[in-house]
């Protein structure tokens, strides 16, 4: 997406905070920030939505353009929704927290997280939906439901928590990074299908996790349903049910006419009796990202599982590796809220960058801490690459012709997800004889700093696919060495890489500035123009490429003749001297004009 061009609207010096209620017209908007409603519009338009003056927009949105305006806002408290909770007291400095582990004393009950595993077509989709339908809580009856990746019922006064992404992949992918939210799997059968290839799989991938593990027997109301044939099969594979005198509970369910699902929910909760799991509410959040995508106005959106602390709005946190601060979240039903508890799943809007599931979110007490951490993780990832590293991919097409290298190493951003998984299994798919691939990252969003700080630690090269790399993050780069390419095609970046690992990039032409020079003076000796000039930044060097600007487009392309200082020749004035500039025929040069040195240079090609 595109990013919004910045509005140039005058704010009036100290307005202070307004308070904005949780659903407001546009045009009721722009009264409220004392501006015309054209300006708002304009500030919506640049975010990418278009709207009209009647239209009534939410807080976050709303929020989103006065962060455009310059504008600070805050939410009207509403009575009705977290009364305990002001966005002050919430707030993570105003918090009498100590910024460390969990305190025994203070350890509560904590919902289990409950994940659906389980044969293509067996029911875990509509056994998570039944569930859902059941189980809203009464007075929250008739709120739409949201998918944000995770929801949480009410049953029998117990909360449980349950993963709406159903399937070992994304449980598995999880835990490959390192991310274990799972409490409890309930493995899913189908009373008349049986143990399937994916059954199994499931089970291996439940054992490897360690987590104990319910079995639903779903679509019990078959009338080819058979029980004892499935408990049979399961006993093969060494999930012995209580019946045939094992550990594993299993309860007939079906989700088509929602018989048994009340005795899965006490199953679940005796299991978590079992394990009594404990958070500490009192302390900093830590938890998961679940899911995460780029959305349209709103920015970077992750859901986010606390597992211990309790997140609130305005507090500061570490995603992965970035942070922001938390300036709205919004439960599974699309209420917006200022706490989550742990085994709470909510979505939180604030974040720069949109982290990878599995990341670790982390409620900090100020940036300076923030920093240090992100560059902890940045380290972390990097030292999971360790050795000796290509910086960019011109160094490894020199290191594979020598054969040295060993790994190239990748952060890899995407626009989309499915852009994101096509390029990962394209990459994965290309032949790494000579080199192999690591990717040490892989998000969806635009190129930020972090990952440039994240590729120059580890050595990594930057590929970016159909999004944008902000200013920050290019200066980091440029700062850092690191090779950052951009791609609009899938195609050649994967034949980018694909010669990298095999050391056939082309050397490309690539230009690189050396400084800028403003014309004070000029002075004629003979039939050449002297232009005095002061050097505003980088060094003007005798001998190399110049370009003339004037009003910001370039009137001459040539080389720099002399360059002299006072009376000396000089090789090369660097920047807040001043200097006499010739400039090889070309003689036309004035006063005000800028003059750009640069150099060409060959590296291996760039995208
Ligand atoms: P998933 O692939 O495991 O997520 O399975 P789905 O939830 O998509 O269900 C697959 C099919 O089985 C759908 O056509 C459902 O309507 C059907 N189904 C799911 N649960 C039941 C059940 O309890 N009874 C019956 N008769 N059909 C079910």
């Amino acid at each position: 997406m595109q990013a919004p061009a910045p509005v140039a609207v005058l704010v009036p010096e100290g307005r202070g905070v307004v308070t904005l209620p949780r659903t407001i017209q546009v045009g009721e908007l722009a009264k409220l920030f004392e501006l015309s409603v054209v300006d708002v519009i304009r500030a919506l338009v640049n975010l990418g939505l278009m709207v009209t003056i009647n239209q009534t927009i939410d807080y976050d949105t709303a929020a989103l353009v006065a962060g455009e305006l310059g504008i600070e806002v805050a939410p009207e408290e509403e009575a009705a929704e977290e009364p305990e909770a002001t966005a002050e007291e919430t707030s993570a400095a105003a918090r009498p927290v100590l910024w460390t582990d969990d305190d025994p004393a203070r350890l509560k009950p904590r919902a289990p997280v409950v994940t659906i595993l389980g044969h293509v077509d067996h029911g875990k989709t509509s056994l998570l939906d039944a569930i859902r339908q059941t189980n809203i809580t009464s007075r929250e009856a008739g709120g739409i439901t949201q998918h944000i990746g995770a929801y949480q019922i009410e049953h029998h006064g117990r909360r449980i928590t349950w993963i709406d992404t159903p399937g070992h992949e994304a449980f598995t992918a999880m835990r490959a990074r390192g991310a274990s939210v799972t409490d409890i799997a309930v493995l899913v059968v189908a009373a008349d299908d049986g143990v399937q290839p994916q059954t199994v799989e499931a089970i291996s991938h439940v054992r490897a996790a360690g987590v104990p593990m319910v079995v639903a027997l779903n679509k019990i109301d078959k009338s080819d349903a058979d029980p004892e044939r499935v408990k049979g099969q399961l006993a093969e594979q060494n999930v012995t049910v209580e019946d045939y005198g094992g550990d594993v509970p299993l309860v007939p369910v079906s989700a088509r006419t929602k018989q048994g699902l009340d005795d899965l929910l006490d199953v679940i909760g005796l299991v978590a009796d079992l394990k009594d799991l404990r958070a500490d509410p009192e302390r900093p959040a830590i938890g998961r990202v679940v899911e995460a995508h780029l959305e349209r106005g709103r920015g970077p959106v992750a859901t986010v599982l606390v597992q211990t602390g309790t997140l609130a709005r305005g507090d500061i946190v570490v995603a992965g590796t970035s942070f922001g601060r938390v300036r709205a979240m919004v439960d599974d039903r699309g209420k917006t809220v200022n706490r989550a508890e742990p085994s709470r799943p909510v979505e939180i809007l604030g974040l720069p960058d949109v982290p990878e599931a599995g990341d670790i979110v982390r409620a900090v007490p100020d940036e300076k801490t923030a920093k240090a951490l992100v560059e902890e993780e940045q380290r972390r990832r990097a030292a999971g690459a360790a050795g000796e590293r290509p910086a960019t991919l011109d160094e490894m097409f020199a290191q594979v012709k020598e054969g040295k290298a060993k790994e190239l190493r990748v952060v890899l951003k995407a626009d989309v997800q499915g852009s994101l998984e096509a390029i990962r299994s394209s990459l994965a798919k290309l032949p790494q004889d000579e080199v192999a691939l690591n990717i040490i990252h892989a998000a969806v969003g635009d190129v930020s700093e972090s990952d440039a700080n994240l590729a120059g630690t580890s050595s990594a090269v930057i590929l970016a696919f159909s999004n944008k790399v902000d200013v920050a993050a290019k200066r980091a780069a440029e700062q850092l060495g690191v090779d950052l390419r951009q791609y609009k095609v899938i195609y050649e970046l994967i034949e980018d890489v694909q010669k990298a690992l095999v050391g056939l990039l082309e050397p490309e032409m690539v230009e690189q500035v050396l400084g800028h020079a403003e014309v004070r003076q000029t002075f004629t000796a003979g039939k050449t123009t002297i232009a005095g000039s002061a050097v505003l930044d980088g060094v003007m060097r005798r001998g190399v490429q110049a370009r003339v600007m004037r009003g910001g487009s370039p009137v001459h392309d040539g080389r720099i003749g002399s360059l002299k200082r006072f009376k000396d020749d000089a090789r090369e004035v660097t920047a807040g001297l001043e200097c006499g500039i010739t400039l090889e025929s070309f003689n036309e040069v004035a006063v005000g004009d800028i003059i750009e040195a640069y150099v060409i240079t060959a590296r291996p090609r760039t995208a």
